[in-house]
């Protein structure tokens, strides 16, 4: 599937295309990982839960150490980590399990629309009553200003006495924006509520230490880091409070009752590892993430009048950079440079191509957001890799702008705003 590209006048070492910019979808599984996990699926192929026999008993001794160095890497302690299939269950477990147990304390919530479906969804279900065994609940859905941040103000007047929970993530999928989370933990613990947050694209990226920030549950998946697919953690408070959950599933009451099901030994395995590289190479590999980045940015806002960087440019994970190219269709554009892999501010529903809700919420119209494209690097894209992408993503800005109208036009004075147009 690789070739060598020799397109682009500035590219002089070799890169090998297809080149993978998408590291917010997932990552690469670290070799090391793979190395890791390998031997559970045939040799050491257990089941943790047999307590009887040696095969159960190494397949549990390696998911404790996996359990130890996925605390270590968000400051908790072994057992109040809650092994997942994922994010996307992580926060269904926090949001519903939290729903069902505290329903008698209340049952308000309160998010931010820039929060991923895995947060808004379970939320959404909960306001139209349709979880079975759940009352209706209400939730306040904080907006954001134009660089992605919740007003602190605002989401101390939303919290009710009958509030449950406040769910924000720590740093935001398609903007990269991060939320002050010592500052809402501070909050909430002055308040007496709960405080989820979706820590999956900050882990191994900003340090994260749920004591200091406040933090009762956190989730996280190891493809976003460098592990392997279909895995994740919630973390669940032990003490001060005691987080209470109700489990999604019912079964054999695995993980302290609160999810149910064969442990996935090698992936949980390779999580474990991928947290041990993430916490071990953190300095070194975010200072690099973030001078491949910059040099991709600055690259590519030298070669493109215009572009503009969506998201909170200091404030932000140090891997991704949105940026909007005013007009360019980003779909077009991804297609024009189709060696190399990124997300468009495009989310492609069934039926049609819709707007970023993300980048909607941050006041951008549809026509930016459908010019925007996201890119996010990781620990194996090169330099030279940036400076092929930053040559290609330029040459065809350059190229589709030649064929709008819109384009010309702007480059002839016209204000288009001030443009009468007319339907035939
Ligand atoms: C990827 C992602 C998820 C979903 O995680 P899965 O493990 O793929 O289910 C949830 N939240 C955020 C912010 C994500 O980036």
């Amino acid at each position: 599937m690789t070739r060598s590209a020799s397109r682009g006048a500035a590219t002089t070492a070799t890169v090998v295309v297809p080149i993978y910019m998408d590291n917010s979808a997932t990552t690469r599984c670290d070799p090391r990982v793979v190395a890791k996990l390998l031997p559970f699926f045939a040799d050491d192929f257990g089941n943790a839960a047999s307590r009887n026999h040696v095969f159960g008993w190494r397949a549990e001794a390696a998911i404790e150490v996996a359990r130890e160095q996925t605390a270590a890497l968000i400051g908790c302690t072994p057992k109040e980590i809650v092994f997942t299939s994922g994010s996307t269950e992580a926060n269904n477990l926090a949001i519903k399990g939290v729903a069902e147990l505290y329903a008698g304390k209340g049952r308000h919530f309160v998010s931010c629309v820039t929060e991923h479906k895995a947060v808004i969804d379970p939320l959404k279900h909960l306001e139209l009553g349709t979880i079975p065994g759940q009352p209706r609940a209400e939730i306040t859905f904080l907006p954001v200003d134009r660089l992605g941040h919740v007003d602190l103000d605002a989401l101390s007047a939303a919290i009710r006495p009958d509030t449950v929970l406040v769910s924000l993530m720590a740093a935001n999928n398609e903007i990269g924006t991060l939320h002050p989370l010592a500052a809402i933990g501070r909050i909430c613990k002055e308040r007496g509520v709960l405080f989820h947050t979706d820590a999956t694209q900050a882990a191994g990226r900003i340090p994260i230490d749920v004591e200091a920030f406040g933090i009762d549950l956190l989730s996280l998946s190891a493809h976003k880091f460098y592990g392997p697919k279909g895995v994740g953690a919630l973390y669940v408070r032990r003490e001060g409070p005691r987080v209470r959950l109700a489990p999604l599933l019912d079964g054999g009451g695995h993980e302290r009752g609160m999810r149910s099901g064969t442990l996935n030994v090698p992936g949980i395995v390779g999580m474990g590892e991928a947290a041990r590289i993430a916490r071990e190479d953190f300095a070194s590999d975010v200072a690099r993430l973030r001078a491949l980045r910059d040099r991709l940015e600055q690259g590519i806002l030298a070669r493109s009048v215009n572009a503009v960087v969506n998201g909170d440019p200091d404030d932000r994970l140090p891997h991704l950079s949105n940026v909007s190219f005013p007009y360019v269709e980003g779909e077009s554009l991804i297609m024009g440079i189709k060696d190399v892999a990124v997300s468009s501010g495009s989310a492609c529903t069934s039926a049609s191509l819709e707007p970023s809700y993300v980048l909607k919420s941050l006041g951008l119209g549809d026509e930016l957001a459908h010019s925007s494209i996201r890119f996010s690097l990781g620990r194996f894209n090169t330099e030279a890799e940036v400076d092929h992408v930053v040559d290609m993503v330029s040459r065809e800005v350059a190229r589709l702008r030649e064929m709008s109208p819109l384009w010309e036009m702007v480059q002839q004075g016209v204000d288009l705003t001030k443009v009468k147009w007319t339907v035939h």
